[in-house]
């Protein structure tokens, strides 16, 4: 049917995984509610998991309350070991407070785990309604260095420094992912995003890296556009793109951009891959905290992330499933959360759509 993941290969892919899950036994996977909006959608999801009796056991870690050393965040060292001994997790939303003097949660996760490439799949959603009804596009984002190695500080009063990193290992890292990606899910096309007619040096190294790497992918078509043309012409024609690959920064506003084209940041999953087989699924947005605590979330995007992570460990019937339920309660609009114009609760949305299972 319409809604199968077979109609659209980009969907989170069957060849995503290294995965040997057997639907019989119990998988362990971590789960972090987060923080606003995070618990309600986190909640949504272990709902639809249970009614779809996915064989998924989970393993809940919470936000520390006070800094703890080993990760100078108020990640815990615990909650990072759980995901190093499952491989595999689910991560609400993580606010990050301003100015307060310690790591950001996010960058702890995604620094301490190596979780190397963000992959942020955005299609039209068959039923809703945008300006497009054609967006199919896969964002792969370097996850780990940038413009978000986190080293800033004052050089003298009045004058700050934020360093961009960029090497050569984790820029081959993120465009062999991306290359390999493209040709496993049958993509045809990667576009390295970029500025480096202004950033010579770092983004000139990331180009030279996807360069070196698209010559080993001789079938896919290999083409580089400057981040500025890159925002207008997605905006004109996103179907001009396919997959897109490029330093963090710019993966983190491209995939926002890519959200708005099909309906916004309530529907757009993704998938943080990392070394040794790890795979930690996020949805894009935020913790939402102009309307955290009033059931009106969309859980969409970490529903459909929670599908990324059951692709990756094998587990296509509940994925299809659970993918399938989600889109059909969206395509019939009789439930629907705010942000998709519907005055659904997210406990009703995510009741029609446990009835749809
Ligand atoms: P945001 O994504 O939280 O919210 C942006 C807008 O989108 C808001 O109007 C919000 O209501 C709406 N929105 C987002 N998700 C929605 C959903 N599921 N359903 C309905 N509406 C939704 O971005 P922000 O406000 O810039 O950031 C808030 C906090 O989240 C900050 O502390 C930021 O650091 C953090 N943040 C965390 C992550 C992450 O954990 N990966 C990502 C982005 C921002």
């Amino acid at each position: 049917g319409i809604f199968s993941s077979s109609t659209n290969p980009s969907l989170f892919g069957r060849r995503f995984s290294s995965a040997t899950a057997q639907e019989s036994n119990l998988i362990r996977a971590t789960l972090f509610p987060g923080d606003g909006i995070g618990p309600e959608i986190a909640d949504s999801v272990k709902k639809v998991f249970n009614v779809a009796d996915v064989p998924i056991e989970w393993e809940e870690h919470f936000v520390g309350t006070e800094v703890d050393p080993r990760t100078q965040s108020f990640l815990t060292w615990e909650s990072l070991e759980s995901v190093r001994r499952n491989k595999v997790g689910l991560k609400g939303p993580m606010a990050t407070p301003i100015g307060k003097g310690h790591r950001s949660l996010n960058l702890t996760l995604r620094k301490e785990l190596n979780l190397y490439a963000n992959v942020r799949p955005c299609y039209s959603l068959p039923g809703y309604k945008t300006k497009y009804d054609d967006v199919d596009l896969i964002t792969i984002r370097e996850n780990t260095e940038g413009e978000y190695s986190g080293l800033e500080h004052q050089v003298v009063r009045g004058v700050v420094e934020s360093l961009k990193i960029i090497t050569r290992q984790a820029s081959l890292r993120v465009a062999e992912y991306a290359f390999h990606y493209a040709k496993t899910h049958g993509r045809e096309r990667v576009s390295a995003i970029h500025k480096a007619n202004i950033m010579q040096k770092t983004d000139g190294l990331f180009l030279k890296c996807c360069r070196e790497v698209a010559e080993k992918y001789p079938e896919i078509t290999y083409e580089e556009v400057v981040i500025d043309n890159c925002c207008m012409m997605l905006v004109k024609n996103p179907s001009l793109f396919d997959v897109l690959v490029m330093p963090n920064l710019y993966g983190d506003i491209i995939s926002d951009l890519c959200a708005g084209l099909i309906g916004g940041l309530g529907l757009t999953p993704s998938c943080n891959i990392g070394e040794g087989g790890i795979a930690l699924a996020e949805a894009v947005h935020g913790s939402a905290p102009d309307i955290a605590g009033k059931n009106l979330a969309n859980p969409t995007a970490l529903l459909l992330s929670a599908v990324t992570m059951l692709r990756h460990l094998d587990l296509h019937d509940k994925a299809d499933k659970i993918q399938d339920a989600v889109l059909k309660t969206i395509a019939e609009g009789k439930y629907r959360t705010g942000d998709l114009g519907g005055n659904s609760t997210t406990t009703d949305f995510t009741k029609a759509i446990c009835d749809h299972l």
